[in-house]
């Protein structure tokens, strides 16, 4: 199984390299050059998530190691998870909430990321090479990357947060690590700024060391979309006996819907993937108008979801909608976001066989928050409450509707304050983040600043 880019113009490459290199050199989004199938009825036998996950990450990664190697991997990646199943299920009424946040930062994050590391270090470990990973974070993706990186040695972290609209739990996860190989960058500018300083970065490159990676760990790396692909067909185990299975997702980068997409692709009998958004609607304006434009981001209380641009919604335009058009799809994309994107009507149709999308707004996110909590003494976090609007609305006897839990609620304690609802379960993960001190570097948007940082530090 090779690789090649939604644009075209970077193709035959193996899993190891597209694992270190992220982005395709063309611009574009790597993709499987193939969907690999997978056998249902030996999925409904397995014991646990990681039985199932055995099946499906070697489908990616043969490219590049061994079958035994792979499953030696994917045996030891996921860890400091609290819940023994690592996901979690529960029924309120005929909805299944399918639990990610059990691991180590109490979002979803952790399945893709601790995979994407593990391969990261077997990697360096082969190559005797060192890495550096550098990225931009205004939620989990920070967290998460930083946990999941910082017990190999050859990797060092160096994690550029937004001021701005991210919870102090969220900055305390990332800011209060006493790790050598961890460096938290609180930078003052925006989101865009810091993404853009991450960008320059990955151009200049003039702050590694001879032979040294520059990592990425944006939601577009495919080894994240991986590990995000196991609890679906994990979600598939555990609930087969449902007629029809239909998957409602708090979005913002796309990345969780490809997984399931992606899933889709590789057998799991899905019948709707509902795309659910808070206020910064792009992917609801597509779905619903076919209106795929950019405008500016607006301040939310799920703030994990406030996007711009959903990065990895290329993958689906290429390979969903212009049937793995390389061509189309770089002219789409190369002009993005300074063009929008508009498909012809025939094409855009086609979202109506698998699609729906839902756009909700802060305070149908509280309400919906207020009534589980009262009615089922369920507390779901606020991205998780986006998804949950649809599913109660859809969800039947006969057509299941599965929400993805995406981050604990303890990560946002003052929405529930405001909401006078007890913050009563804190997990592990989370415990004692107050009386830590913060280890943060200060800084301005200014690349020369920001480098010579690394640099000293490297
Ligand atoms: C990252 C994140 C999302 C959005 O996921 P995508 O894969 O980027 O669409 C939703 N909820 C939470 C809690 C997140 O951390």
């Amino acid at each position: 199984m090779l690789f090649h880019s939604t644009r075209g113009g970077d193709k035959n490459k193996d899993f190891a390299s597209i694992l270190m290199q992220g982005l395709a050199d063309d611009g574009g989004l790597f993709m499987p050059d193939h969907w690999p199938q997978v056998d249902l009825e030996k999925i409904k036998g397995l014991q646990s998530f990681v039985e199932v996950a055995k099946e499906i990450v070697p489908l990616f990664t043969s490219s590049s190691f061994t079958q035994e190697e792979t499953i030696k991997i994917v045996e030891n990646t996921w860890h400091d998870f609290e819940h023994q199943d690592l996901v979690g299920i529960q029924t309120i009424e005929n909805i299944s909430v399918l639990e990610l946040f059990h691991g180590p930062t109490a979002a979803f994050k952790d399945f893709g990321l601790q995979l994407a590391a593990a391969f990261f270090n077997e990697v360096l470990e082969k190559e005797d090479k060192t890495a550096i990973v550098l990225g931009a974070t205004s939620g989990d993706t920070g967290s998460a990357a930083i946990d999941a990186c910082r017990s190999y040695a050859r990797i060092k972290s160096f994690i550029m947060l937004p001021n701005g609209n991210m919870s102090e739990v969220q900055r305390r996860q990332m800011s209060t690590i006493e790790a050598e190989n961890v460096f938290a960058l609180r930078i003052n500018g925006t989101f865009d700024d810091c993404q853009d300083l991450v960008k320059q970065a990955f151009i200049q490159r003039d702050f590694l060391k001879p032979d040294q990676y520059l990592l990425a760990v944006n939601s577009i790396n495919w080894t994240r979309i991986v590990g995000q692909i196991c609890y679906y067909f994990f979600a598939y185990n555990r609930l087969a006996n449902h007629q029809n299975l239909n998957f409602s997702i708090p979005t913002g980068n796309f990345g969780n819907v490809f997984a399931c997409y992606s899933a889709f692709k590789m057998g799991l009998p899905i019948k709707t993937i509902s795309v659910a958004v808070n206020d910064n609607d792009i992917l609801h304006r597509f779905f619903a108008t076919n209106d795929y434009s950019k405008k500016q981001v607006h301040e939310t209380i799920s703030p994990s979801m406030d996007i711009s641009v959903a990065s990895n919604f290329e993958r689906l335009v290429y390979d969903f909608f212009l049937d793995r058009s390389t061509s189309k799809c770089a002219e789409l994309f190369n002009n993005f976001p300074n063009q929008g994107i508009e498909l012809d009507e025939a094409t855009w149709n086609k979202k109506n066989a698998l699609f729906s999308s839902s756009s909700v707004d802060d305070a149908a996110t509280q309400a919906i928050i207020q009534s589980i909590n009262n009615e089922h003494h369920y507390l779901l976090d606020p991205h998780t409450a986006v998804a949950m609007q649809e599913s109660i609305k859809s969800s039947t006897s006969t057509d299941h509707y599965v929400v993805l839990a995406t981050a604990h609620p303890a990560k946002f304690p003052d929405i529930y304050k405001k909401l006078a609802i007890d913050l009563s379960e804190i997990p592990m993960a989370l415990k004692g983040l107050y009386d830590k001190t913060e280890y943060l570097h200060h800084f301005d948007a200014n690349y020369d600043e920001i480098t010579s940082f690394i640099n000293s530090r490297n």
